[in-house]
């Protein structure tokens, strides 16, 4: 079998694993205040700090979750939450943890969703007519999930000085892929998810600049200092804070090998004369992610195809996979055209083979072949 679905979810570290089990004895709760209890606040506490450290926040700012998903609906339910009916700003190429949680609170707040370019880089000048003196809320991602296109975060930023609009950035796909530095990005609130960086999955976390207040969406008890109840995932937080270290510590070696599985896939294409476009601009998109445009039949044909063959791939977002709705992020930047099911997400990790690469070029020059003859 060839996976190359890193982008809906990774493998866990087995090291990472295997260090987590060792120390699986340290059992206590962070809130109890006997012995135990304080072994596992320290080791909290480091988790926090070390995850701080890498996103250069304080450790005070890292807030843990269950995920991106948490993550986000944290940022952007406590922010409308303060509020009485604020104007928020997101756009449509959004992941559904975001783009479902704005709709879920369109009573709540007034909305509004600003569409990407064919390069898949989010309307600028439409986010500067959404842009009002009252905006609470500019929500945004740095690497799209389904294009791999990374947004301009620093022409954004520079959108909003002078401005008292709040900026979440939705960084799943980014983190150890680039650098991801709150401070240098002036983010005021940043979701990370474990799972998409060798971590487990159900762990993530959001970064919240001191400055920023929200209401908890998760309430109970004291913990992460009263934003989010519930006793915290001691074991799963350690793994992803080891996660994140060596993701970043890798950071490097693993994207340039990502760029090159990425190269080799259009280039075997390219030479197996299989007819692609690529979709989006892929002189801005992450090392990790790739999607192509393929005229001569649909996604879904070509992805059930594609699994009897052996190889894991799919359209976009895992999240609507099994339904395999026209893609929202490709509408958004093309219209209402075939390529929002025409198309398939290829995401590498550092870890595949040269061979991998070949096997599903393979694969897909004989499903041409077989459609054409
Ligand atoms: N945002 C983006 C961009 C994602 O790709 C994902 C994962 N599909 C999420 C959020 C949700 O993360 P989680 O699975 O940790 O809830």
């Amino acid at each position: 079998e060839v996976y190359a679905d890193y982008a809906a979810t990774t493998p866990v570290d087995r090291d990472i694993l295997k260090n987590i089990i060792d120390n699986a004895d340290e059992f206590g709760n962070p809130s109890s205040i006997h012995k135990a209890g304080k072994r596992a606040k320290a080791q909290l506490e480091k988790a926090r700090r070390q995850t701080a450290a890498l996103l250069n926040a304080s450790a005070s700012e890292i807030i843990f979750t269950s995920g991106a998903t948490e993550a986000n609906n944290m940022a952007i339910r406590g922010v409308i939450g303060r509020r009485d009916r604020p104007h928020v700003i997101t756009t449509e190429v959004e992941h559904a943890s975001v783009l479902n949680t704005f709709k879920a609170l369109e009573a709540d707040a007034e909305v509004t969703y600003v569409p990407a370019d064919e390069r898949g880089v989010v309307d600028m000048a439409a986010l500067k007519r959404a842009l009002r003196e009252d905006t609470a809320l500019v929500s945004i991602m740095l690497v799209n999930n389904e294009t791999g296109v990374m947004q301009p975060i620093y022409e954004i930023r520079e959108m909003l000085s002078g401005s008292d609009a709040l900026l979440h950035v939705d960084a799943v796909q980014a983190f150890g892929h680039m650098t991801v530095d709150v401070e240098d990005f002036g983010v005021d609130l940043l979701s990370l998810s474990a799972h998409k960086l060798y971590g487990p999955k159900g762990v993530g976390l959001l970064y919240k600049s001191k400055d920023v207040h929200l209401d908890p969406v998760i309430t109970g008890g004291s913990q992460e200092r009263d934003a989010r109840g519930g006793t915290e995932n001691t074991m799963w937080i350690q793994a992803m804070a080891a996660a994140m270290q060596k993701a970043s510590d890798e950071m490097t070696r693993r994207s340039i090998r990502e760029m090159q599985l990425k190269e080799l896939l259009l280039n075997t294409l390219t030479s197996a004369e299989i007819p692609f476009q690529v979709n989006g601009d892929v002189n801005q998109s992450a090392s990790h992610i790739i999607n192509l445009y393929f005229p001569w039949t649909d996604a879904e044909f070509l992805l059930t195809a594609l699994d009897m063959a052996g190889i894991c791939l799919s359209a976009g977002s895992a999240c609507h996979a099994g339904t395999l709705e026209p893609s929202h992020v490709l509408s958004s930047m093309y219209g209402e055209t075939d390529r929002s099911t025409k198309s398939i997400r290829f995401s590498f990790s550092y870890m595949m083979t040269d061979e991998e690469i070949e096997r599903i070029a393979e694969a897909l020059g004989d499903i041409y072949e077989r459609l054409m003859n």
